[in-house]
């Protein structure tokens, strides 16, 4: 009895031939804005939006960006609890001391010198901002410790303002699925701006930093379980369904 695949596999799927990759490479043009708009729900179906108790205002959303840096958000929700509940307000956590807020948010990352971070934040916020966050790129990023993430990100859940937030796991995802060409988290910044839907922009971020943690990992990405198979560019995309025989 001859044996047959159930199912033809994705011959482009599977193909890893560097003079194939070069051509497909040459050829490279963004997605339609519609495949990303699918595939951006599909991941809205496994990924529903979270909220976070931290993204409330401008400053608690400046506070607990800086303290989700490479940290989980289990751990960041702990921390800015804890923070809160003794430094609720700039002028309070502009004259603390460093120890303090070293216990009070141990349970991040990088403890040590987020606390510090803080503390400049918060006194430079009093005396440059009037106790404001402000609220343009230019002047957040003026800020210690502040990256194009973190503002993008208190524009957005902060100010309510229509931004993106690219990290370097939006950055990886992006690329790694054919949507942009890019080099830099800035350059796909741009690129994400041109093609993600405007009522997109807001859960992009989490949504491709679930699904890169989760699924579309740096190394073992799991094809199989992935809910964008159909909309994914990716080279090196594994067959869905391995070779079934009678
Ligand atoms: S099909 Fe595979 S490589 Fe493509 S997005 Fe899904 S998990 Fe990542």
């Amino acid at each position: 009895m001859s044996r047959q695949p159930r199912r033809p596999l994705r011959a482009e799927a599977t193909v890893d031939d560097p003079s194939a990759r070069r051509r497909r490479a040459h050829a490279w043009a963004p997605p339609p804005r519609r495949q990303v708009r699918r595939a951006l729900e599909g991941l809205a179906g496994r990924f529903p939006p979270q909220s976070r108790t931290w993204n409330d205002g401008p400053w608690r959303t400046l506070v607990g960006t800086i303290l989700s840096q490479r940290t989980r958000d289990e751990a960041t929700g702990k921390a800015t609890r804890q923070l809160f509940a003794h430094f609720p307000d700039v002028i309070s956590l502009a004259a603390a001391s460093p120890q303090r807020i070293e216990a009070l948010i141990r349970p991040v990352g990088f403890y040590r010198t987020k606390a510090k971070t803080l503390i400049a934040v918060a006194q430079v916020v009093q005396e440059r901002f009037d106790g404001e966050v402000p609220s343009t790129m230019e002047e957040l990023l003026s800020l210690p410790g502040v990256g194009r993430k973190t503002a993008n990100c208190v524009l957005c859940y902060g100010f309510g303002a229509e931004a993106l937030a690219v990290d370097t796991h939006v950055h990886r995802i992006a690329n790694r699925i054919g949507w942009v060409r890019t080099t830099t988290p800035e350059e796909t910044e741009q690129a994400l701006l041109e093609l993600v839907p405007r009522d997109w922009w807001m859960l992009t971020n989490d949504l491709l930093v679930n699904f890169g943690q989760q699924i579309c990992k740096p190394v073992g990405w799991r094809c199989a379980e992935c809910p964008i198979y159909d909309e994914c560019r990716f080279d090196g995309r594994k067959p869905r369904d391995p070779i079934a025989v009678e």
